[in-house]
């Protein structure tokens, strides 16, 4: 019988996906790319049929299996699950090395460059060719075999790595809970939080309540509970998690780790040539030179910083004057922030929650969708997934033709990984048999789940994270480009990605999209007009704060990768400290470790390239600025973004894509007044 983790049906069988049988079947895969690729290799003349497209299978055929496991190891982790998955990374990380150091493979692609045949090769074709001899540079087709193998070596040495910051902070988040019986101590948290609080108590047989670090119950504490004390120690409890401080000091300690991850990493650019991490992470992205980086960061530093110190006077004379709070610490800036703010603009998130019932935003957001560009979704219910909560649903084009699928799982639960993100389940490809492998995709966040019979309610934000994360998915699923190297997101430069998300958060802030996707609990009844109003007013509430604690995490990330020095380590405290000086308004207390938790430098993708964020919000804002213009609903302006951006991928850089769309380069100037900055 096959083993049921190699199924390379449409869409995986997660029900079929046992731990026991996933190395066997990674094993199985690989071995057979490894025989095809001598096969391959083995003809006497190369071609774009005979090479890249066998080429672009067998990735194929690798990435079908391992992304559903991948996945179910971001959402459903177990002991077994973790040991397989840790199991498998070296072999993969050796494959993969081992196809882009292979110096035949190398000659064939640039054989095939310098054909005849090359000049009459499509824009796709050529992007593909052009980015694999660049990529088997940067993987070091070209170093001796000693250093080839000692490239390897780091590698493996970085996967592990990488994962064992996640592990460690994932156990670290869970491994701390606060259990409180004293009903007078829990005041200000709202009703669907202290009930959460009590099911998760009774889960363990206990009386009372059990606050916890998932990001839903510790940004609530953190907003809403009247007790500083306890306010206090649950946020000591996140900001230390994997580290050296607070309640489970040494325990699950990233300190180590960070710093191992970024030598190794400055040691692969080294090898390569390059003088340090950022050099060699900027050859695949928009943004040329380390300086342009930190020009355009610190630039944005000077436009923020005056309106972020006006801000925190503010609140610190708020805090003194409602509660005679003489030092702000840390764990009251969300409190008498979310208090101020109710002061000001009589709009709270919790108020806001009734009107955004999980499955009113999604309907609202399709139709927001098909009038922008003519698509249509509709829900599956035959589809085998991997938790009751998950959802499966099919995206149509106005013509009518299928183009993706996707999966959403929106609530926190214990063994899935925090935070909100998109990823590719199956890419879109023409097959050999020129058939097409519809692109598949997984919408994750994590929610306050549904309590008792209600329904699931959002906050604002929450509705701008689902926003964010569908515009990533219309990225991978509008494809129109039929090469999995180039399809969706891939091949799309890096702070370039960020675009379309960013993009789709605009409708979350327009009062006609919001009549869309707002229904009262209770009574049904969209955003009224005068909430509408305090909600817009509250937009920019803090926001030069909020500007800087961005360009505080990538002038970190950015600067840390940059000035790695051999004899003084990687230095992430002492970075860390500069970059706060410089930056920050807001009191850090010495035990801060927010680092020990920054995962999307440390277990993602976002090394060196934190600062992709607010570049690419200079491309959604100016993008956006034409919609203003010309109206929010414009088809003309929708069809053509979604001609010109989101079907696009990787083949035309950035840059040119933005000019068809928008006619001229960009300009900053529609993020600043968007963000209130002017
Ligand atoms: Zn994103």
């Amino acid at each position: 019988m096959e083993n049921p983790v190699l199924n390379q049906a449409a869409l995986p069988v997660f029900n079929a996906i046992l731990p026991a049988q996933i190395e066997s079947a990674l094993k199985q895969i690989l071995g057979q790319n490894r025989d095809r690729l001598s096969e391959l290799l083995a003809n006497s003349s190369y071609s774009w049929d005979n090479l890249m497209i066998p080429l672009e299978e067998m990735d194929n055929r690798l990435n079908k299996m391992w992304s559903p496991v991948s996945h179910l190891h971001s959402v459903m982790e177990s002991e077994e699950l973790r040991a397989v998955y840790n199991a498998c990374l070296p072999l993969l990380t050796e494959y993969q090395t081992d196809l882009m150091q292979n110096e035949k493979l190398y000659q064939a692609v640039q054989a095939i460059a310098a054909s005849a045949d090359y000049k009459n090769f499509n824009p796709t074709q050529k992007k593909t060719i052009e980015n694999d001899l660049r990529d088997f540079k940067l993987a070091g087709v070209n170093l001796s075999p000693d250093a080839k193998t000692r490239f390897t070596e780091l590698l493996k040495q970085l996967s592990t790595l990488t994962t064992q910051f996640a592990e460690n902070l994932l156990d670290a988040t869970h491994a701390w809970e606060l259990h409180v019986t004293d009903p007078d101590s829990l005041k200000g948290l709202p009703e669907q939080t202290l009930k959460l609080a009590e099911q998760t108590a009774q889960q363990q047989n206990k009386s009372g309540w059990l606050l916890t670090l998932d990001y839903p119950c510790y940004s609530t504490v953190m907003k809403y509970l009247e007790n500083r004390e306890l306010r206090e120690r649950v946020y000591e409890a996140y900001v230390t998690r994997a580290s050296d401080q607070g309640p489970t000091a040494s325990q699950w300690d990233n300190s180590q780790v960070m710093d191992d991850i970024v030598k190794i990493r400055h040691d692969l650019a080294n090898l390569l040539g390059f003088p340090n991490f950022v050099e060699y992470s900027l050859i695949t992205k928009m943004a040329k030179k380390p300086e342009q980086v930190l020009t355009f960061l610190n630039d944005l530093v000077t436009k923020s910083k005056s309106f972020a110190e006006h801000e925190m006077q503010e609140l610190r004379e708020f805090a003194k004057s409602l509660d005679q709070i003489e030092n702000l610490e840390a764990w009251d800036l969300a409190y008498y922030s979310e208090k101020l703010r109710v002061t000001k603009y009589a709009v709270s998130q919790e108020e806001l929650r009734a009107y955004f019932p999980l499955d009113k935003v999604l309907d609202g957001m399709f139709i927001v969708m098909n009038r922008l560009m003519g698509i249509k979704i509709k829900e599956r219910t035959d589809v085998d997934t991997w938790h009751s909560q998950v959802k499966f649903f099919e995206v149509y084009d106005r013509d009518d033709h299928l183009r993706g699928y996707f999966y959403t799982d929106f609530f926190a639960r214990p063994h899935k990984r925090d935070g909100a993100w998109m990823d590719e389940c199956r890419t879109r490809q023409r097959l050999a048999d020129n058939t097409l492998q519809y692109p598949v995709a997984f919408l994750t966040c994590n929610f306050t789940r549904p309590l008792d019979d209600k329904p699931a309610l959002l906050t604002h934000d929450d509705v701008q994270t689902v926003f964010h994360e569908f515009g990533h998915c219309l990225h991978h699923l509008l494809t129109q480009v039929d090469y999995s190297s180039l399809s969706g997101m891939n091949g799309v430069p890096w702070d370039a990605v960020e675009f379309p998300s960013q993009f789709f958060e605009h409708w979350c802030w327009n009062q006609e999209a919001l009549t869309l996707i707002s229904a009262h609990e209770k009574t049904g009844e969209s955003l009224p007009e005068t909430l509408y109003n305090k909600l817009i007013a509250a937009k920019n509430f803090q926001a030069g704060m909020h500007m800087l604690r961005q360009l505080e995490f990538a002038l970190f990330d950015f600067r840390l990768h940059l000035e790695f020095d051999p004899n003084k380590r990687a230095q992430v405290q002492t970075i860390l400290d500069e970059v706060r000086n410089q930056v920050s308004v807001v009191p850090t207390p010495a035990f801060n470790r927010f680092q020990h938790s920054f995962s999307h430098i440390f277990a993602g993708g976002y090394a060196a390239g934190y600062y992709s964020y607010k570049w690419a919000e200079v491309l959604s804002s100016d993008a956006f600025s034409r919609f203003e213009e010309q109206g929010v609903f414009d088809p003309i302006a929708g069809n053509d973004f979604m001609k010109t951006i989101l079907e696009q991928g990787g083949v035309y850089e950035p840059l040119d894509l933005f000019i068809r769309f928008r006619g001229r380069e960009p300009k900053i100037d529609a993020l600043l007044r968007h963000s209130g900055l002017i």
